[in-house]
C-alpha cells in the first residue's frame, strides 16, 4: 500500500510524517507525470487553498486528479485541500476541484479565534487534538456528506464516500487516530 501526498505547497511534509509512524509508505505528487505512480489514496494537506489550485492547474494535474477522485479514489483532506474539494466557497465564484457536496468560507473565524487548538471528538473518536489555522468552515453540506466533527455549533469534519475533509489539522501532533481510521474505514 502507499498513499500519495500532494506536495506542490503546505504542511505535506507533515501528513508523511503521520503515515510513516504506522509504517506507510507515501509517495509525493510534484508534477503531472508522478500521477503515474501507484498509489492507492491520497492526501491534500493544509497550506493555502489559493496558491495549491493555481499550481494543479499550472502544472496540468488538475483533470487527472479531479477524475481520479470522482472515479472512487480514497482522499483525506485537511484545512486548504478541503477547499480544493468544496463545491461551494463562499463569497468567491472560485471552484477547485468541486467534487465534495458542501459549501465552506475560507478563514472564517474572527481574527483573535484565527488560530486555536482544542481536542475533540471525531466519528467517536474522543479527545482528538484539533489544530485550527485560518481554518475555513463548512456552512452547508448536501444530502449524502456525513458530519464527522463539530466543534462549538460548526461543522469541521466531513465524508462523502471516499471523501474524507476536515477543516482543523490532525496532522500536526503525534496523534494518528485520524490517519488510521481513514486507512481502515476508507481503504
Ligand atoms: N486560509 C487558508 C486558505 O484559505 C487555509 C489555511 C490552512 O490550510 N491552514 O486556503
Amino acid at each position: 500500500m502507499q498513499i500519495a501526498v500532494l506536495a506542490l505547497q503546505g504542511d505535506f511534509a507533515e501528513h508523511e510524517k503521520i503515515f510513516h509512524s504506522l509504517n506507510i509508505p507515501t509517495c509525493q505528487l510534484r508534477q503531472k507525470s508522478d500521477l503515474t505512480k501507484d498509489f492507492d489514496a491520497l492526501i491534500l494537506p493544509g497550506g493555502e487553498s489559493t496558491v495549491q489550485g493555481k499550481l494543479l492547474r499550472d502544472l496540468d494535474m488538475f483533470d487527472a486528479l479531479r477524475s481520479r477522485i470522482m472515479n472512487g479514489l480514497p482522499v483525506m483532506a485537511t484545512c486548504a485541500g478541503t477547499i480544493l474539494l468544496a463545491r461551494q466557497i463562499l463569497d468567491d465564484t472560485t471552484v477547485h476541484l468541486g467534487t465534495l457536496g458542501i459549501s465552506v468560507r475560507r478563514n472564517a473565524y474572527g481574527r483573535q479565534l484565527s488560530s486555536f487548538h482544542t481536542k475533540g471528538t471525531f466519528a467517536g473518536i474522543k479527545d482528538i487534538p484539533m489544530s485550527f489555522i485560518r481554518a475555513p468552515q463548512i456552512e452547508f453540506c448536501l444530502p449524502g456528506t456525513e458530519v464527522l466533527a463539530e466543534h462549538e455549533g460548526r461543522i469541521t469534519a466531513v465524508r462523502q464516500g471516499n471523501q474524507l475533509a476536515m477543516t482543523f489539522h490532525p496532522e500536526l501532533g503525534v496523534d494518528c487516530r485520524i490517519a488510521e481510521y481513514f486507512l481502515k474505514e476508507m481503504l
